[in-house]
């Protein structure tokens, strides 16, 4: 099963649902939507190698000696395979202590370290998150779709690969599917079609040790019990923050210091041009995906943070879901833009800015492993791809 990791989501204006799989309990916890953003996936690795390979240039040319070429290699740090492999100098900075519910701050190195040579395993494992992972990265090392480690994990990750933290324990499945909890008075065929499989890839998936001739409609499966679902598969069950107008006055004053409770605010609305936000256009981190609703764009502390169109600011300042300092304009005509993990924010609640001023500048506060800036375009409540609308 591989999914389209760059699809457009069909979003609707997400809400708490009510899901089994993978345990998640009914009672989700208050609206997270946290950005762990990582320097992920392949443009994060070019982002690492590019910022190494400058720091060895930089070093090899003042050096001025042939000698010290040889230490190239060795700047050159893969950050993929072992998950706990230290970052490229300059391209990441350790993650910072964010305590969380449930969540150790203690960081194991070596829970899963048997599993990498295993060519064929039916048991399921655990992986505790080392600092410096991304969803990326751990899907590679386990040969699996980071999809499955989200729909085995949903408990701890929320459909939210920025919730990625160190410390955490995620289940690996050994294929890729669901991992299911079983509960009282399910039925394996409903069960299996839930997630989109046929009954006999369950009750004949070795690991699941069920027997061949059982009951499907009544199952001798104790409640609690987890199944591994190989092939299966479910919609991305991810929270968003809330949509803010400038209209709704204090609407979010639980988000943080940052929250604006003076509203509502009245202001210029938006000239329907975009402008990026950033003066890179690239992205570094995550991109759109069906579980991440925005894009990770390249900055450097301290780089100006532009609106991308004109409109009124309706949040500005520390954000405790794991923004940072964030910025949220309403342009009034519909849409809505987010600007996370700012070092420092120059605009105040209500405040009008302009298109293409700067609001801001770049860095990594909040739930971030590195300098980039979460972005986001909301057009209506649904998050929309940025790259879509960006010039
Ligand atoms: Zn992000």
């Amino acid at each position: 099963m591989r999914m389209e990791h760059r699809a457009p989501v069909k979003s609707e204006p997400q809400k708490p649902a009510a899901i089994t799989a993978s345990g998640a309990s009914q009672n989700i916890q208050p609206p997270l939507n946290p950005e762990t953003a990582r320097l992920s996936g392949k443009w994060g690795r070019i982002c690492a190698y590019l910022a190494a390979g400058c720091i060895v240039a930089t070093f090899v040319f003042y050096t001025g000696s042939a000698v010290y070429s040889r230490l190239a290699p060795a700047g050159i740090i893969p950050i993929e395979g072992t998950g706990s492999t230290d970052s490229p100098p300059g391209a990441a900075r350790p993650l910072p202590e964010i305590p969380r519910p449930g969540v150790g701050l203690s960081i194991a190195r070596d829970i899963a370290s048997h599993t990498e040579e295993d060519e064929f395993r039916l048991d399921v494992i655990t992986y505790t998150v080392q600092a410096g992972d991304y969803l990326f990265a751990i899907a590679e090392k386990f040969q699996i779709e980071p999809e499955t480690i989200l729909f085995s994990n949903y408990t701890v990750l929320k459909d939210n690969p920025e919730l990625l933290l160190p410390g955490q324990v995620l289940f690996i499945l050994p294929v890729d599917g669901v991992y299911y909890q079983w509960q009282a008075g399910d039925r394996l065929d409903t069960v299996a079609g839930t997630f989109g499989v046929e009954t006999e890839d369950i009750i004949f998936w070795p690991g699941n040790n069920l027997s061949p001739t059982i009951d499907v409609q009544n199952p001798p499966i104790p409640a609690g019990a987890w199944l591994v679902i190989p092939g299966g598969h479910r919609e991305f069950q991810q929270w968003e923050m809330p949509v803010i107008r400038k209209t709704d006055g204090a609407k979010w004053a639980i988000g943080g210091e940052g929250a604006c409770s003076t509203g509502p605010y009245s202001g210029p609305a938006g000239t329907g041009y975009w402008t990026w936000p950033t003066a890179s256009k690239w992205v570094c981190g995550y991109e759109y995906t069906a579980y991440h609703h925005g894009i990770d764009l390249y900055v450097a502390i301290g780089d100006p943070i532009r609106a991308a169109d004109r409109g009124v600011v309706v949040y500005a300042g520390w954000n405790v879901w794991g923004y940072g300092n964030l910025v949220v304009i309403d342009h009034g005509n519909g849409w809505q833009t987010v600007y996370a993990h700012l070092d420092r924010v120059d605009v105040g609640c209500g405040w009008t800015a302009q298109w293409g001023e700067v609001i801001g500048t770049g860095g990594t506060t909040g739930n971030s492993t590195g300098p980039h800036l979460h972005f986001e375009m909301i057009y209506n409540g649904v998050r929309v791809n940025p790259h879509e609308y960006l010039p």
